[in-house]
């Protein structure tokens, strides 16, 4: 007889194997199903963990071409050795992925290698072999969004898996989608060489984030050479042994062009991805967006099967995953733990960085809330001046009673590190106050955020 297990998770992506993880160590008997060869999912394989690895290299290589000279470092002729780039980038994806499995030996969770299906309630088949559990978990993930009349062949046009892989650097590149994806990956081409067009469907980048942190990161990105074609969409792109030729037309409808590109990366979002795990023979119900149906703990409408990370509703990010698994696993032992959706920062791992975390003004005036802003530019940071890196500010949101922060959007030098502070910050209930009176080291980038919470308290004082 098959084994029989406490829970069985399927997929091993940063929600899956944390949860597996949190569950072994509270005590359960612990199986997880992944069908790539690697452990780690979209995050550590194909995603998060390589395009960060090719975002440092292509910085450090921009910087040595670009910036060291006006710091007085003088250094040769500046190469590429793009293959020696790649390798070093596998290098760390496997670090990663092996540190995955590592952990999973460590905690006693078993590793189900193959597609995991579920036939019935407390049943995962698995490489022709039927698992008994008495909970499963849906951790599938996302796939990359398709487009009509954009046919993908991961050479010439690519997603986001493909444009990781890339072995010469395009002379051109244009990505359609200006979100995160397409922005951090066209930043790397950029920096290596390629020349750069975004096109977007609406009036600007980065749809969702604070307003004005979207209009000055598309300026600060037109200066270092992106191009960008908003209220524009692509209505197909063929590939041939020359290139890409692409049809764009205004996102009000209107004439079409013909553009050219060396390379085309799609990268307008991601969907959940399901398919084969046997939802529809279970009854598990999906909702409009083809996302599994989930209540506040998780639980789908069939007992038993809950669901976690990108594939239910909610940002689609590696640490939002891993805060579901982690208290999912808590609360099939009985605890009561919360994940609070209002703290989980987003960062786009550009140069500048643009990092963000609870509510925008937009989100705010729309709901009604009266709020005080509190704003610090880098220009006045002492650290960034001397990093020269002073592209940016910083952006408290404060209730304008209460002075409690609501929200903070900051683009500039590591901005994915500074905000840390402010999702601290707002899941303990903190004030602009209570952070403007903090001791924040000198001198820090950290500052700029202590100056910005000044602004919205009471006033900073280095402007
Ligand atoms: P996934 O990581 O997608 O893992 C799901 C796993 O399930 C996969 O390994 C898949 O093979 C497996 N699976 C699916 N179906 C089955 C089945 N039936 N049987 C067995 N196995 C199955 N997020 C961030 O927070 N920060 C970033 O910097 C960031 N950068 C990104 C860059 C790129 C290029 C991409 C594509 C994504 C990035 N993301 C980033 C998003 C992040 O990767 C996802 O939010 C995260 O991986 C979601 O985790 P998950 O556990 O829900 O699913």
């Amino acid at each position: 007889m098959a084994e029989s297990f406490d829970v069985i998770v399927i997929g091993a992506g940063p929600g899956g194997y944390v949860c597996a993880i949190r569950a072994a160590q509270l005590g359960l008997k612990v199986a997880c199903v992944e069908k790539r060869e690697t452990l780690g999912g979209t995050c550590l394989n194909i995603g998060c963990i390589p395009s960060k690895a090719l975002l440092h290299s292509s910085e450090a290589f921009e910087e040595a071409g670009h910036h060291f000279a006006e710091q007085g470092i003088v250094v040769g002729q500046i190469g590429l050795d793009l293959a020696k780039m790649q390798a070093r980038k596998a290098d760390v994806v496997k670090a990663n992925v092996s540190g995955v499995e590592f952990l999973f030996k460590k905690n006693k969770i078993t590793w189900l290698k193959g597609e995991g299906k579920i036939t019935a309630p407390g049943k995962v088949e698995v490489a022709g072999t039927t698992y008994d559990t008495k909970n499963i978990v849906i951790a599938t993930g996302s796939e990359s969004t398709p487009l009509k009349g954009v046919e993908v062949d991961e050479k010439r046009i690519v997603t986001s898996t493909g444009a990781l892989e890339l072995d010469a650097v395009p002379k051109s590149l244009v990505v359609i989608g200006g979100g995160v994806i397409g922005l951090e990956l066209g930043s790397v081409w950029r920096r290596l060489g390629a020349e750069v067009t975004v096109i977007e469907f609406l009036d600007g980048i980065l749809p969702g984030n604070d307003g004005e942190v979207r209009k000055q990161f598309e300026r600060i990105l037109t200066k270092q050479g992106v191009k960008f074609r908003l209220k524009s969409k692509v209505t197909s792109a063929v590939a041939d042994a020359n290139g890409v030729t692409l049809k764009v037309e205004p996102a009000a409808g209107g004439d079409a062009e013909e553009i050219k590109a060396d390379i085309v990366l799609l990268a307008i979002g991601r969907r959940p991805y399901v398919a084969g795990l046997g939802l529809d023979t279970v009854g598990v119900a999906l909702d409009e967006r083809g996302r599994v149906k989930t209540d506040a703990h998780f639980a789908t409408n069939v007992p038993g099967i809950y669901a976690i990370g990108d594939c239910i509703a909610g940002a689609m990010l590696a640490h939002k995953a891993e805060d579901e698994g982690y208290a999912l696993a808590e609360m099939l032992v009985g605890q009561k733990p919360h994940v609070n959706y209002d703290a989980i920062p987003g960062v786009v791992y550009t140069w500048p960085e643009v990092a963000s975390v609870g509510a925008t003004e937009e989100t705010l005036k729309a709901a009604g809330v009266e709020y005080k802003v509190g704003k610090f530019p880098f220009t006045a940071n002492g650290r960034a001046r001397a990093m020269g890196s002073t592209d940016g500010f910083v952006k408290v949101l404060a209730d304008k009673k209460t002075d409690k922060v609501l929200g903070a959007h900051i683009i500039g030098p590591d901005a994915g590190t500074l905000i840390a502070e402010m999702a601290i910050a707002i899941e303990f209930g903190a004030s602009a106050e209570d952070i403007g009176r903090v001791s924040h080291a000198h001198p820090s980038l950290n500052e700029a955020v202590k100056e910005a919470a000044l602004a919205a308290w009471t006033k900073p004082i280095h402007i």
